[in-house]
């Protein structure tokens, strides 16, 4: 019996060695699909299943690339990391963190959704990790905030209201969508984020003095933060007051997905929405229909501001004075007040509960 296990092993292991991509398909590791960039995990949706939720402890043949995809995007330091196939404590915080970030199930486990999550297309710039501001959970009401700054709360200095003027790259564009296309769409984006706060953007030819820098651009480009071609990483940009916005010429970019028929086609409106949402001043989103959420997939579009971008960019600048919703009450407290915005939202939050006091309390006695 157990010469036979033993012969059963030893089989299978020059199976393996002989024939790679046929075990690779039936066996529960990843060795077939070691990666080639931090960027982007080697999986498919199809042998997701084969990490069997793997949790600490465990060590599985490919759980390197998570890690490196885990460095890569914030969530694991530095210094001597080892990238090796162990599913140790370091990998589970650092798999805690992103579930959290992500507003996924914090199971510290490569689950399902988790790995799903990770092979979804994304901005580049790293996550922070920031203590989102939940400051409404302190007064246990059911708003919620999950609106990031990046470290520091850095922010377009000058005084309000501000014009700031952007350029588009001459030499780094890409030419499957005309240059009209490509700029209506940053328009359209550029005053989404315009009509919320006392900020307005104006395209100029100078690309040398403007202060938004828009470009395509193909792998390594110079600032250390090389694309990866097709989906992985389809975007990044810096926060204030650099200014640079780049977008990875390797996407198929698509104004309209009618006449983008591509699989892999990529709305330029959203990414583009989400970029000018760093060069203000804001991170990423645990929101998922935030613009400011990190993912995107190919063929989605969310371009429409969430309440959740607006409050994070109206807490950095104020509303701007035409911006009327159902938010405006609030709006029109924090407007001009920049960081003092939580004082006005904990005084509307409690006048809310009270009136809704009051109204359950009259209904109760009609
Ligand atoms: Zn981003
Ligand atoms: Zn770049």
């Amino acid at each position: 019996m157990f010469l036979s296990v033993r012969y059963s092993f030893t089989l299978f292991f020059i199976l393996l060695l002989l024939s790679p991509s046929h075990i690779a398909s039936t066996t529960p590791t990843l060795a077939h699909t070691l990666t080639q960039s931090a960027t982007k995990i080697a999986i498919t949706n199809r042998n997701i299943h084969s990490l069997n939720n793997a949790g600490r402890g465990t060590k599985i043949t490919g759980i390197s690339q998570f890690k490196r995809y885990l460095h890569r995007f914030g969530y694991l330091q530095n210094n001597n990391i080892s990238f090796s196939d162990e599913f140790d404590a370091v990998l589970e915080s650092a798999l805690f963190r992103y579930q959290r970030n992500l507003g996924l199930q914090v199971t510290g486990k490569l689950d399902s959704n988790t790995v799903s999550q990770m092979i979804t297309p994304r901005c580049g710039d790293p996550d922070t990790n920031t203590t989102p501001h939940h400051h409404n959970h302190v007064h246990k009401t059911r708003l919620t905030k999950n609106f990031v700054f990046f470290p520091g709360k850095p922010r377009w200095s000058r005084s309000m209201p501000m014009t700031l003027t952007y350029a588009f790259s001459r030499e780094n564009m890409i030419h499957s969508l005309s240059m009209k296309e490509i700029r209506e769409a940053f328009q359209r984006a550029f005053t989404r984020w315009a009509s919320v706060i006392p900020v307005s953007f104006v395209e100029v030819s100078d690309f040398e003095l403007t202060d938004i820098k828009i470009g395509f651009y193909n792998g390594e480009h110079g600032d250390g933060e090389p694309f990866d071609g097709v989906l992985g990483v389809l975007a990044h940009s810096f926060s204030p007051e650099i200014g640079r916005l780049h977008l990875d010429a390797a996407e198929t970019w698509a104004v309209d997905f009618r006449s983008t028929t591509s699989e892999v086609a990529v709305d330029l409106e959203s990414v583009a929405t989400h970029e000018i949402g760093h060069l203000l001043g804001l991170s990423h989103s645990s929101v998922k229909e935030a613009v400011m959420y990190p993912s995107l997939r190919p063929r989605d579009k969310r371009a429409d501001l969430n309440i959740d971008d607006i409050k994070g960019v109206q807490s950095l600048y104020g509303s701007n004075p035409n911006f009327r919703s159902e938010w405006s009450l609030e709006s029109d407290m924090s407007a001009n007040q920049g960081s003092a915005f939580v004082e006005p939202l904990r005084l509307t939050s409690s006048l809310i509960i009270i009136i809704s006091l009051i109204h359950s309390l009259c209904s109760y006695i009609i």
